[in-house]
C-alpha cells in the first residue's frame, strides 16, 4: 500500500497547494480519498483513471470539486477507447442537491455507490470501512487496511467525535487528521473542525504509529500546526503535496 498526498489546504488553492485529497495504490488498484480542487492535476491521465475508486468523505466543495473534472475526463478517454472500466465513485447521499448533481452528470464514464455507516468495501486486498462523524454535513472518516498496514483518514470532524475516532483509529499505522485550526485562533473548543492539539490528542489516545496533519488554512504557517501537535504527540508530520506517506 502506497499513499501519496494530493492536497492539503482549504478552502481554496494556491500555487503549490490543492484542496484535500490522497491517493492510495495497492497492486493495480487506486483509491482516491477526497477530490478537492486542484487534486486532479496530480493524477496521470488516462493511466490513473484505470481501476480508480474515488471516495468522497462529505459533500463540501473543498472535498468534491474536482470530481467533475474526473467525470468528464473519464467520458472523453472512454470515447477514445483509452479507458476500459468505469471510474467507481462512492459518496454520501446528502446534501441531496449535491448528491443529485454529481450522479446525474451524463458526460461521464462512472459508476456510483452510496456510503453509509455500515458500508464495507473490498477492492483487491484492501478493506475499506467508514465511521459517521460530527461535522456540518453527513461526513465519514475512512479506514483502509490491507491486513498488514492500516491508515485512517478523519475527513473533517468536530472534537465531539473524539471517542468514536479513537476507537476507529486504534493502533492504525498512519492517522491522517484534519487540523484546520490552532489554539491561538481562539475558536471554541467544540467547533466543526479540529485544532492541531485536538488531532494530536486523538492520535495519542488511539496509540497510532504516525500522525499526519492536513487541511491547513492557506494564510497560516504550517510549522505552527506541527509545533502545537508535538506538545502532545511526538511522531507527527505535516502533509505536503506530492509527499509519500507510506
Ligand atoms: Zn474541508
Amino acid at each position: 500500500m502506497r499513499i501519496k498526498v494530493l492536497g492539503t489546504q482549504s478552502p481554496y488553492v494556491t500555487e503549490n497547494h490543492n484542496c484535500p485529497g490522497f491517493l492510495i495504490e495497492s497492486g493495480q488498484h487506486r483509491i482516491m480519498l477526497d477530490c478537492g480542487s486542484g487534486t486532479h492535476r496530480m493524477l496521470d491521465f488516462p493511466n490513473d483513471l484505470n481501476n480508480l475508486h474515488v471516495f468522497l468523505t462529505h459533500l463540501h466543495r473543498d472535498h468534491y470539486n474536482d470530481i467533475f473534472n474526473i467525470q468528464y475526463a473519464s467520458y472523453v478517454f472512454h470515447n477514445q477507447k483509452r479507458l476500459e472500466n468505469p471510474v467507481e465513485i462512492y459518496l454520501p447521499m446528502s446534501p441531496q442537491r449535491i448528491y443529485g448533481d454529481i450522479i446525474s452528470e451524463s458526460n461521464s464514464y462512472t459508476k456510483y455507490h452510496k456510503i453509509k455507516s455500515n458500508t464495507k468495501v473490498h477492492i483487491g486486498e484492501l478493506e475499506i470501512t467508514f465511521l459517521l462523524v460530527e461535522h456540518a454535513v453527513e461526513t465519514y472518516a475512512v479506514k483502509v487496511t490491507d491486513g498488514r498496514n492500516t491508515i485512517v483518514y478523519t475527513s473533517d470532524v468536530s472534537f465531539i467525535s473524539r471517542e468514536q475516532l479513537v476507537d476507529f483509529a486504534k493502533y492504525a499505522n498512519v492517522l491522517i487528521s484534519e487540523s484546520s485550526l490552532l489554539k491561538e485562533h481562539g475558536f471554541p473548543k467544540i467547533n466543526s473542525h479540529l485544532t492541531a492539539h485536538q488531532a494530536a490528542t486523538i492520535a495519542k489516545e488511539a496509540e497510532v504509529g504516525k500522525l499526519v496533519l492536513t487541511h491547513f488554512w492557506p494564510e497560516e504557517d504550517v510549522n505552527k500546526y506541527l509545533s502545537e501537535a508535538k506538545e502532545i504527540f511526538e511522531d507527527v508530520e505535516v502533509a505536503i503535496e506530492g509527499m509519500i506517506l507510506m
